[in-house]
């Protein structure tokens, strides 16, 4: 939960640690996908609650616990589910929300697997799809009708750096329907943009990216209010992609760091974009904190650094 007295560094140390009770500084990794109740009435009120800590390893561990509650508090939300990828996040968010004969409504200029993904499970739960180009704001407002019950958005886009200005479609969504609005928020860390405070009902990322932030685990994160939530974590303990409770680990150890990682990244990757901007083999440099980024006062509003990804063209192909 968000401490809102708490600088984001301090969050990422100190967030979920009501999830180790061990007093170990370090939290010990728990194996266990069984546990023992003290009587049959605290069996019974652990199987009622889907939060559990420790009633049957599908549901997930503290590990698991712990690494969402860091999560919540970085992104300023009630709760938070972890998943076995970022994929998995996506997955479960799509088959929390939608029924057949939804409406969605997705962007095709986004990490291409995540594009696939989404017309594959629309396909096969009958879902109508509506992809549209993020880079046109009428986009949306041209596609989302009152049976629109998802509309997606990833920003900044894998690779293309594309922003989504997320207060505009967050309220384009309300004006136009009840649909819960999904942000993959990856490329920018919560350290950079809190799609949440700017109106988006659901944040999402593959924590294999910046979250872990060392390249040793595959990992997937979605965030929002207690509602959404439950909805997420019930269909996550029916299909089960949960992360093993050591990747859990690594990533409560890894995100520790993500706020001195993220401000390096920001200052290493905007000195290289204008290194570029001014070299004469390049013809086209798309980072969002170069003034000359078409959408460089969307950046401004809503991130408050461009992220580590950097995109160029070469003059002469
Ligand atoms: C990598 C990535 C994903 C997919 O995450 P995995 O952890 O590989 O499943 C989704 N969205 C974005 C923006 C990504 O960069």
């Amino acid at each position: 939960m968000e401490n809102k007295n708490r600088g984001f560094q301090t969050s990422c140390i100190h967030s979920g640690e009501e999830w180790n009770k061990s007093g170990h500084l370090s939290p010990p990794i728990c194996q266990s996908t069984a546990f023992e109740f003290p009587n049959t009435e605290e069996g019974a009120r652990r199987a009622a609650d889907i939060h559990a800590d420790e009633f049957y390893g599908r549901w997930g561990s503290r590990n698991e616990r712990e690494f969402e509650a860091i999560i919540a508090a970085l992104e300023g939300a009630e709760d938070a589910v972890s998943t076995s990828s970022g994929l998995a996040a996506i997955s479960m968010v799509f088959h929390a929300l939608l029924q057949p004969g939804d409406h969605c409504v997705a962007v095709h200029n986004c990490y291409s697997e995540s594009k696939i993904l989404i017309e594959e499970l629309c396909k096969q739960h009958s879902v109508e799809l509506t992809m549209i180009s993020s880079e046109d704001i009428e986009n949306y407002r041209n596609a989302i009708n009152p049976n629109t019950k998802l509309v997606y958005a990833e920003t900044p886009a894998n690779p293309t750096i594309t922003l989504v200005d997320i207060q505009e479609v967050s309220r384009i969504t309300k004006e136009q329907s009840d649909a819960i609005f999904v942000v993959d928020s990856t490329f920018a860390t919560p350290y950079n943009q809190q799609p949440l405070k700017l109106g988006a009902d659901i944040v999402l990322h593959s924590a294999t990216k910046y979250i872990g932030g060392h390249s040793d685990v595959v990992a997937g994160v979605c965030a929002g209010n207690k509602d959404l939530m439950s909805k997420v974590r019930k269909a996550f303990s029916f299909h089960g992609p949960k992360l093993d409770p050591f990747a859990a680990w690594l990533l409560c150890r890894g995100v520790r760091t993500l706020g001195l990682r993220v401000q390096k990244h920001n200052e290493n990757a905007l000195k290289i974009a204008t290194f570029l901007e001014n070299h004469p083999m390049v013809n086209k440099v798309y980072y969002p904190f170069l003034k000359s980024h078409k959408q460089h006062d969307i950046a401004a509003r809503q991130m408050t650094g461009g992220g580590g990804m950097v995109c160029f063209e070469v003059k002469a192909g």
